[in-house]
């Protein structure tokens, strides 16, 4: 049964911790582990690599060259794949390209009166690597998303890492690598692909940021390897918050609510409505609907344990409750979104009105689905061309410049006693 809650009941703020908290899973026993494997591929390179792969994914080579799959084999996966799956996927790239196009950051520069030039040069990133998790969570829509921003920035280089426990290939995450642009995969996975990533190995080069989810092994290597390389973040697990008025149809909000639910037994769905009866409409389409998914199991967990649905007085209640959760996603099921929009402030996707469910965001709307979990929208924003982007400041002085700005550096640099600072400022002042 999912946990229903009133904002105005007398422990409504306790419960709601209680459901909010999720702790980042930190275990020392897996942290020994990841520096061991770390130390093994900085030593000894493809043999290490080579031979987790044969302990930990059942797939025994004989070499890094048997677990490399070059643009040829990319465009192979293209062909085995079934023509309505091909289309699906290039729609889906195409969409998410142009909504990434918008985010494309340009150089800027000003002059001063007297010649001096400032400004910002934009660069992309010389090379990326694209963790993509092994198995079941093997998700071709995660390529696109991951991958196709990194192309639009300019990144020249995209590497992807990929376990294939057994050595069972999934065609579909192939030919998405092939659609997004994806140079090279290697059918390695775990920390010992995460520390190739980050140190280079004689066969995987070594990359400028990591991006991508994974497991416990995988998210705390790319922890250890963060400040060697960029990381893009350390996903928790998914969330969905629902805002509905009471009009939508209570079996399509049960169905979102699923749809986060069935991504794992942590995932949280919660629903907040002003109406009492619409909740208990919800309620009984969950009941309804939940044994006729495949996911069955998992979603009842994880309603069980971390689902609400929630009694508010209003839908500004609702939109300040949902500030203070600053969920994941955000489906405002309501007549007038845009008119809520203003008052949501932390949230990582924003769904609007009653046809916008975030199962299109996850695929093909174009937006990125990854986003901030656990709250930390309060702080932090959606994966995008800006992550695969850097800045560098540009400063020209003409002479004229240079002398005006001497003088005042010239002060500030003696007030810190540094010296040489100061003189040579002063050299660039006219006498
Ligand atoms: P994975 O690719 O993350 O991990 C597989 C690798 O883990 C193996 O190759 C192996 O090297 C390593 N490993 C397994 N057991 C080990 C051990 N005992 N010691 C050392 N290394 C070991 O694939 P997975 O395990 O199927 O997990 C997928 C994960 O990705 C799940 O946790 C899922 O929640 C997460 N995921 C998250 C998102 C998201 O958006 N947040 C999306 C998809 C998947």
């Amino acid at each position: 049964k999912i946990a229903r809650l009133d904002i105005n009941q007398a422990d409504f703020n306790h419960h709601l911790d209680g459901l909010l908290a999720w702790e980042g899973v930190s275990d020392k026993a897996v942290n020994e582990r990841v520096e061991e494997i770390i130390a093994a591929v900085r030593a000894r390179g493809d043999a290490a690599v080579v031979d987790y792969t044969a302990r930990f994914d059942a797939l025994d080579v004989a070499s890094m060259a048997d677990l490399t799959l070059d643009r040829a084999r990319l465009e192979l996966a293209l062909e085995r794949i079934t023509s309505e799956q091909r289309q699906a996927l290039e729609v889906a790239a195409e969409r998410v390209r142009i909504y990434h196009e918008h985010q494309r950051q340009e150089s800027w520069r000003y002059t001063e009166a007297d010649g001096t030039v400032l400004g910002q040069q934009i660069t992309p990133l010389d090379r990326v690597g694209l963790y993509v998790p092994g198995g079941k969570a093997s998700y071709p829509s995660s390529v696109l998303m991951n991958a196709i921003p990194a192309k639009v920035a300019g990144v020249p280089e995209v590497v992807m890492v990929v376990p294939t426990p057994r050595g069972e290939i999934n065609e579909l995450v192939l030919a998405a690598a092939c659609l997004a642009g994806v140079d090279r995969v290697f059918t390695v996975g775990g920390a010992q692909a995460v520390a190739a990533l980050a140190y280079g190995t004689e066969s995987i080069p070594g990359v400028d940021k990591i991006v991508g989810p994974g497991n416990i092994y995988v998210a705390t290597a790319k922890r250890a390897v963060f400040g060697k390389v960029g990381i893009d973040m350390i996903a928790g697990p998914s969330e969905i918050l629902v805002i509905c008025d009471g009009q939508t149809d209570p079996d399509w909000i049960a169905m979102d609510l699923f749809s986060q639910a069935e991504h794992d037994e942590d995932a949280q769905s919660i629903l907040l409505s002003p109406d009492a009866g619409f909740l208990d409409a919800v309620e009984a389409s969950l009941n309804k609907l939940l044994s006729s998914l495949e996911r069955s199991d998992m979603v009842r967990i994880s309603l069980e344990s971390r689902g609400a649905l929630i009694k508010v007085d209003s839908l500004e209640q609702a939109c300040e409750l949902s500030n203070r959760i600053a969920p994941e996603h955000l489906e405002l099921s309501v007549a007038d979104p845009d008119a809520m929009l203003a008052q949501i402030r932390h949230a990582g996707a924003i769904f609007m009105g009653r046809f916008t469910p975030e199962a299109l965001g996850d695929y093909c709307a174009g937006p990125n689905h990854v986003l901030p979990t656990s709250g930390t929208a309060r702080f932090s924003s959606p994966l995008g061309v800006y992550d695969f982007q850097k800045r560098s400041s540009v400063i020209f002085c003409s002479p004229e410049g240079a002398s005006e700005l001497g003088k005042t550096a010239s002060v500030l640099a003696r007030g810190e006693s540094l010296t040489a600072h100061a003189r040579s400022a002063e050299y660039r002042i006219k006498p």
